[in-house]
């Protein structure tokens, strides 16, 4: 699916009305709110899945952040590497989150608060069968991917950081089968770049943090986190409902381990944006086929319609 950008003939109304608000805010110095493509991001995802399975310290993960850094170069956004090495129950393995910063339009020496953006890029590791992890791992970084382009072009009070986790997947068969006392199996990018951000007191600094998992299910259904923030994923489902989306991001609720417990844990506003009810969880069949485009398109409408009143709470214009 690609966004629509030319104006079909029935709709020449509309789109005549559309191209008046585009020129008022040309008028005015503002550029037309740019808009999340889930083409983009579908090409990002195949593009993904053709390297095949991508577990932490692979040589495919190590492709996949040369892809990632270069779809960011190209898209004009800086990116740094958080590497570390990790202890995990099949030894040590080599990590690295992807920071890209996108600095707000405020003028020079405003503070650094930030919105972060995150979701985990690795997939989980499966020694017999093939998992290539479209939707559970894929999806997350193919929509970051994108969602850099549209930040870019985007007016932003606050700074945005998109966050590429590794690590998130446990290495034994279940979540916590290999877990210790203080050393989870798993979530190791995200507890690794709390541990590093409360060693250097930055994490004050962000405002919200918004975590997507698992967002290119063909079958979309959000359920509502209680592990979440509150008041964050009131203002996510809000956005929703707002544009009429309110049948993907449904009012049940649910409780969710994921890469937002770190953060949660520190202090810092998270929403955890994540559909586990995912028939392919886990399994060789989450390929392509199990997801589409137009799921991706949902949750980046959604996300771009929170950011306003997100950063109406805490941008001093
Ligand atoms: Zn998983």
């Amino acid at each position: 699916m690609r966004s629509r950008r030319a104006c079909p003939e029935r709709s020449r109304r509309a789109c005549s009305a559309l191209i008046v608000v585009w020129a008022t805010a040309a008028v005015l110095g503002q550029a037309a709110a740019p808009a999340f493509d889930s083409g983009r991001a579908w090409e990002h995802l195949r593009q993904l899945v053709v390297i095949g399975p991508r577990p932490a310290g692979s040589a495919a993960l190590d492709q996949t952040r040369k892809y990632i850094k270069s779809q960011l170069a190209s898209a004009g956004v800086t990116v740094i590497e958080q590497p570390w090495d990790e202890a995990t129950p099949i030894g040590k393995v080599h990590m690295v989150n992807l920071i890209a910063t996108i600095p707000s339009a405020r003028p020079e020496g405003a503070p650094r608060d930030r919105i972060v953006i995150s979701g985990h890029y690795d997939t989980k590791l499966f020694r017999d069968s093939r998992f290539v992890g479209a939707n559970d791992g894929g999806s997350s970084a193919a929509f970051l991917v994108e969602m850099a382009r549209v930040l870019k072009a985007r007016r932003n009070a606050l700074t945005i950081e998109l966050l590429f986790l590794d690590g998130e997947e446990a290495f034994c068969l279940n979540w916590d089968e290999c877990s210790r006392p203080g050393a989870p199996d798993n979530t190791y990018g995200s507890r690794h770049y709390v541990a590093d951000g409360k060693r250097a007191g930055t994490l004050a600094a962000i405002k919200a943090h918004i975590l997507v998992d698992m967002v290119g299910d063909r079958d979309l259904r959000v359920k509502r986190d209680l592990n979440s923030t509150p008041w964050l994923t009131d203002i996510v489902w809000a956005a929703a409902k707002a544009r009429k989306l309110d049948t993907y991001f449904v009012p049940q609720t649910t409780q969710i381990e994921d890469d937002h417990i770190p953060f949660m844990q520190a202090g810092v506003p998270s929403v955890d944006i994540i559909d586990l009810e995912y028939e392919a969880w886990h399994t060789p069949r989450d390929t392509l086929d199990a997801v589409s485009a137009g799921s991706l398109q949902v949750v980046g409408d959604v996300l771009l319609a929170a950011l306003a009143p997100i950063e109406a709470r805490f941008a001093k214009r």
